[in-house]
This record gives structure tokens, C-alpha cells and sequence, in this order.
């Protein structure tokens, strides 16, 4: 006799780390009796960085950057993570909710025109209460929830009422590829579920500056070697979303040394081949949107053992894993 199919428990109110369902991993990680789940997180938000980032999309930037919180842990993995200190090592901090508020406010008070949390999928719990605390407290910026697409819908719908902008990463609608970077084979179904859960009720706003208020950014990291699952997700893109989110592609794939030995390209995008990526976005008619130029080396990359991880130019740090609130210059 064959198994019985796996059914996936339904939700109870309000998402929590008891018996994890949080991502789409379903591991059942005891997390509020101390047990870490695949993300490598407990019950408790562990923060590596808080910047004003100036190289986000320009609608995302403004005048006084844009406020972003990088989190500990990852649920995906992918090979390649440019963040792989935060997400693989777990280098951070443990915060409570008080202090993540306490962040968030402070990110508006140095001049980020939104709060940018990246990668918190495995925090949602923490992150409604602490953007609430820090609503009641005065935080009046969008925020935006900066991810890889790998969700469960049934956690954007909990999410609403905290966020504005959306903004995922639609890495490959490969399952074959998933499963060898990311060992989530269910990667394309979950992330094209979630963004269109993303999209509904969520129409393009912009504020008087013309920044993004409200609405959908839908990126996707053009992997060197693979242009034509760039080309499927494209059309994903165009038959879906088409006029009323914003494309946003990436072409910053750069290899990572320290992650060497893992399945990964081994080169950054070549001329040629992104070339081939500007005539797909033609072929395309995307409309208004976002694509970066093509900026070869790894000077670029964080490292997130420093105070500001980033460049002067890029960023400025706010609050920092090892040293706290910082002031500055
Ligand atoms: S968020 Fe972490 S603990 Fe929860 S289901 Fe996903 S991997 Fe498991």
C-alpha cells in the first residue's frame, strides 16, 4: 500500500516558532524550547548589520538611503550567498523586540526613507511584534520585506498588515537547479506562490519624491550560464505581473571563495551572455523597470567582520553586530 500523501498542517492565528511552519521547509523545529531548525535560528532575532544602503533601486533610495536590516540564518542556502557570514556562519547578534524596535527607529531618525529587512523569513514572528512596538513608538517609514521568494503564502498573508513593499528575489523556475543550489527542489513552486500572493492588493504607490511607498519589486539574479532560465522567468514575469509590479534584474552573480567546493558557477556573467540578458529584456516588453550594469570584480563584497561591511558609498552603519549603535560620521 503507498503512503498516505503528506498534508501540510493548516495555520492557527498567528504565526509562532512552536513546531515550526514558518517557511516552506516545514522542519517542526521545536524553536521555543530551544531547538534550531534548518535556518539555523532559535526564537530569538539575531541581527548582523543595520545601514542607510544607497544601492538598492533608485525608488527604494532617495536622499537618505534605504534603512536595511540584515538578519542571521537563512532558510534557503543558497551556494552562492554573498551574505554566506550572515546566513551560513550566523554571525550576529541576538536581539529582542525592544531593541529590533529600537533599531528600526533609528534607522528613521539617521534618514532611511523605508526599513529594508532582508532575509527574515524565519523571524516573522519577532518582526510583526517589533515593527508594531516601533510603529506605537513613531515609526512612520514603508517597510520592505527583501527575500529570496522562498515562502509560504499562508506567511504573506500574516504579513500584510506589517508590510508595504514587497520585494523577492524569483531566482529559477528550474526544480533541477533548486534542488542542486539551493536543495529545494520545490523552490519555483513555493516562490511563483508566494509573489502572487505578494502582488494581490498591492498596487504600485509612489510617494511626492517619487519613492516606492507601496507595491512589488520583483528581482531575479541572472545565474552565468543558465540565460534561459532567465528567459522563463522573464516571461513569468510579463505574463503575471506585467504593469503593475517592477522588474528588477541582477547581474551582480560574483563566485565566492570562501564557499568554494559547493555547486556553483564558477564565473561571474560573461559580455556576451549579458549582451543576450538586454536583448531578453527587449524580447520581453517589460516596461518600467530596473537592470544593473555589468560590474566585473569582487572588491564589492561584504564582509560583514567589519564595521561598515560595505563601501562609504554604499553604505553607512547604524547598528552593528559587535559593536551596537554607532554614530555617524
Ligand atoms: S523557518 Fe527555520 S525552523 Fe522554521 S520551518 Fe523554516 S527552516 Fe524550519
Amino acid at each position: 500500500m503507498p503512503p498516505a500523501p503528506f498534508v501540510q498542517p493548516p495555520l492557527s492565528g498567528i504565526p509562532s516558532y512552536e513546531l515550526c511552519q514558518l517557511c516552506p521547509r516545514l522542519c517542526s523545529a521545536q524553536r521555543d524550547a530551544g531547538e534550531r531548525g534548518r535556518c539555523g535560528q532559535g526564537n530569538r532575532m539575531r541581527i548582523g548589520l543595520a545601514s542607510l544602503h544607497f544601492g538598492e533601486e533608485p525608488v527604494l533610495v532617495g536622499k537618505g538611503g534605504s534603512g536595511t536590516i540584515f538578519f542571521s540564518g537563512c532558510t534557503l542556502g543558497c551556494t552562492f550567498c554573498q551574505n554566506h557570514q550572515l546566513s551560513k556562519q550566523g554571525l550576529g547578534r541576538d536581539v529582542d523586540t525592544a531593541e529590533f524596535a529600537s533599531i528600526c527607529l533609528a534607522l528613521q531618525k539617521a534618514g532611511a526613507v523605508n526599513i529594508n529587512l532582508v532575509t527574515g523569513t524565519h523571524f516573522i514572528p519577532g518582526i510583526i511584534e517589533g515593527i508594531g512596538m516601533a510603529r506605537a513608538a513613531g515609526l512612520s517609514l514603508p517597510v520592505l520585506w527583501n527575500s529570496s521568494g522562498y515562502e509560504r503564502a499562508e506567511m504573506i498573508e500574516a504579513l500584510k498588515g506589517t508590510v508595504d513593499v514587497w520585494l523577492p528575489d524569483f531566482k529559477t523556475m528550474d526544480p533541477a537547479t533548486a534542488g542542486r543550489y539551493f536543495l529545494a527542489t520545490d523552490y519555483p513552486e513555493a516562490a511563483a506562490g508566494a509573489i502572487l500572493a505578494m502582488a494581490e492588493g498591492y498596487p504600485l504607490e509612489y510617494d511626492e519624491a517619487g519613492l516606492l511607498r507601496r507595491g512589488l519589486i520583483m528581482r531575479h539574479l541572472v545565474l552565468p550560464g543558465k540565460l534561459e532560465e532567465s528567459g522563463a522567468v522573464l516571461a513569468w514575469f510579463a505574463k503575471h505581473l506585467g504593469g503593475r509590479a517592477l522588474p528588477s534584474i541582477m547581474t551582480q552573480y560574483t563566485p565566492i571563495e570562501a564557499l568554494k567546493g559547493h555547486p556553483a558557477p564558477a564565473c561571474a556573467l560573461s559580455p556576451e551572455e549579458y549582451e543576450r540578458l538586454l536583448s531578453l529584456i527587449d524580447e520581453f516588453e517589460l516596461g518600467e523597470g530596473f537592470y544593473q550594469e555589468l560590474v566585473p570584480g569582487a572588491e564589492w563584497l561584504p564582509d560583514f567582520c567589519r564595521d561598515n561591511p560595505f563601501s562609504a558609498e554604499l553604505a553607512r552603519t547604524v547598528w552593528h553586530h559587535s559593536r551596537g549603535f554607532m554614530a555617524l560620521e
